[in-house]
């Protein structure tokens, strides 16, 4: 009796001291999950102060309140002042919140050649993609598809000369839903480092940037499976990277067995085809959005052109048969998480 009671005194002091060495551990990740403006925003932060955890939430809501209200497609603001500015045809002063987005998704829109699109708003809108509740179908005529085709609405129409900026194409009508939620993250991340925080994952319904790591381990982050809920696959990240998938599933309506979604072909004025997922890693959040929204339009065939041309290293295609294309490196970092192995397409290197 009195040696397990002595065992016991020993089992709860180890307890006590493996409790004691783990909570500080637990205390240095502060999780949270903020829900501004209709965007939910999860943060994880490692070994940061708890003055650091208050500015992070501060930097993260602002920023959030500037893509609502700055960059919104159809709430009126900058981006719809900006819009009705470009038909006229005429310069004009742009917005300072919208400049910078013009100034570099022309760059991608160039470097995607055209797959990235963002002056198809009025395609996005013919969709039914400029509201906060989806269509119930039919689809639009495939004459008012057409007719805005033809009008061949790209950014190397826009022009930008100090702060003034034009459009010769009345029918640009800009739309940087493909693009803003990456530039988002990268501001934010940029206000983080100033404010000293060197570990954090800001993610945004999946698409993320990590910095640093989570204590002596790398982060772990997974990506959705397109097919069910759940992983497909986990990634470790190390240093800073961006994460950010395009999928069919994000925003879609079906009619007549068909599925619409929200990822448009700027050459045919449809849904991209033959694709379900898009994930790539790249050293910032801008260009890991638009590239994901570009090489879901390019598609299995066509994504390794343009991947090089964007300059991006990690790129994993999902396509409607449920078959993985994807570069070597991007292969040596995926961990699948599913049941069965599925079917792979390595290409050459990037
Ligand atoms: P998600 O991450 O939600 O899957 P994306 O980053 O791919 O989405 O962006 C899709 C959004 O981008 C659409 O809702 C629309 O506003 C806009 N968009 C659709 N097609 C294109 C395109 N080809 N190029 C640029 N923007 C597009
Ligand atoms: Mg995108």
């Amino acid at each position: 009796m009195k040696r397990r009671g002595k065992h016991l005194v020993l089992l709860i002091l180890a307890a006590l001291l493996i409790a004691g060495c783990s909570r500080p551990q637990q205390q240095r990740l502060h999780h949270a999950q903020l829900f501004s403006f209709g965007t939910l925003v999860d943060i994880s932060l490692w070994g940061a102060s708890p003055a650091q955890v208050e500015e992070a939430e501060r930097i993260i809501h602002r920023q959030l309140q500037i893509m609502h209200n700055a960059w919104h497609a159809w709430q009126p603001g900058p981006l719809t002042a900006t819009n009705q500015q470009l038909r006229s045809g005429e310069w004009f002063v742009c917005p300072p919140a919208v400049m910078p987005l013009i100034v570099q998704s022309k760059q991608l829109y160039r470097r995607s050649n055209g797959l990235f699109n963002p002056a198809i708003g009025q395609l996005v809108s013919l969709w039914g993609f400029h509201s906060d509740t989806l269509p119930q179908g039919p689809p639009p005529a495939a004459t008012a598809i057409a007719s805005l085709l033809a009008q061949n609405p790209g950014m190397d129409a826009v022009s930008v000369d100090g702060q003034r900026v034009r459009s010769t194409n009345p029918a640009v009508q800009l739309d940087f839903g493909a693009f803003a939620k990456g530039y988002a993250i990268d501001r934010i991340v940029e206000k983080l480092v100033d404010a000293g925080i060197g570990n954090a994952i800001i993610n945004a319904g999946g698409d993320l940037r990590a910095i640093g790591r989570h204590g002596d381990r790398p982060w772990r982050i997974g990506i959705r499976n397109p097919d069910r809920p759940g992983l497909l696959a986990g990634i470790e990240l190390a240093g800073d990277e961006s994460v950010f998938t395009s999928g069919d599933y994000e925003r879609f309506y079906e009619y007549g067995g068909t599925r619409y979604h929200h990822i448009i072909d700027p050459r045919t004025g449809y849904p991209a085809r033959g694709v379900r997922s898009v994930t790539v890693i790249h050293d910032n959040a801008a260009e890991a959005d638009a590239a994901a929204t570009a090489l879901f339009v390019a598609g299995p065939r066509d994504w390794y052109p343009i991947a090089r041309q964007l300059d991006i290293k990690y790129a994993m295609l999902v396509d409607d048969k449920g078959t993985i294309h994807m570069n070597p490196a991007m292969a040596a970092r995926v961990q699948f998480e599913t049941a069965d192995q599925p079917e792979i397409i390595l290409s050459k290197e990037l």
